[in-house]
């Protein structure tokens, strides 16, 4: 399925599950160093438009597609590979929900349900109106 916010496609050029695993090895191996599987669970969220998780090992950034069972840490040194990823089960209805907002405003912490961010975009109706060129200021 496509996402309508942005994944690891779009924000490391990772466009299968696959390259997930490639990209790490490669990475590590140019490094000298070996993928460490780590059974901890990443707690993906949404942060400025961008699926993302924060690494248990190093706290870098790890891009997520809310699909795929397999994630990486491509920061230096770090190079771990998760495969227990907790993605919100209302996902697909959290990317509708942020839809509508610029990009700076996508936003949804972990535990954060598409009901609430509805709730978040009535409230700022007004502005997101006027950010979407709906209405004049
Ligand atoms: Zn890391």
């Amino acid at each position: 399925m496509a996402i309508k916010l942005l994944g690891p496609a779009q924000t490391v050029r990772m466009r299968t599950e696959a390259d997930v695993t490639a990209r790490v090895e490669r990475r590590a191996a140019a490094d000298g160093q070996q993928v460490r599987l780590d059974r901890r669970t990443l707690v993906a969220y949404v942060s400025e438009g961008r699926w993302v998780a924060d690494c248990p090992g190093c706290r870098a950034g790890i891009a997520i597609h809310p699909e795929w069972t397999t994630a990486a840490c491509l920061g230096v040194g770090c190079y771990r590979l998760y495969t227990s990823i907790a993605v919100p089960t209302d996902w697909v209805e959290i990317e509708t929900a942020l839809d509508v907002r610029d990009k700076v405003n996508q936003n949804a912490l972990p535990g954060e349900t598409a009901a609430a961010l509805e709730v978040e975009n009535e409230i700022h109706r007004g502005e997101i109106e006027i950010a979407r060129g709906e209405r004049i200021r």
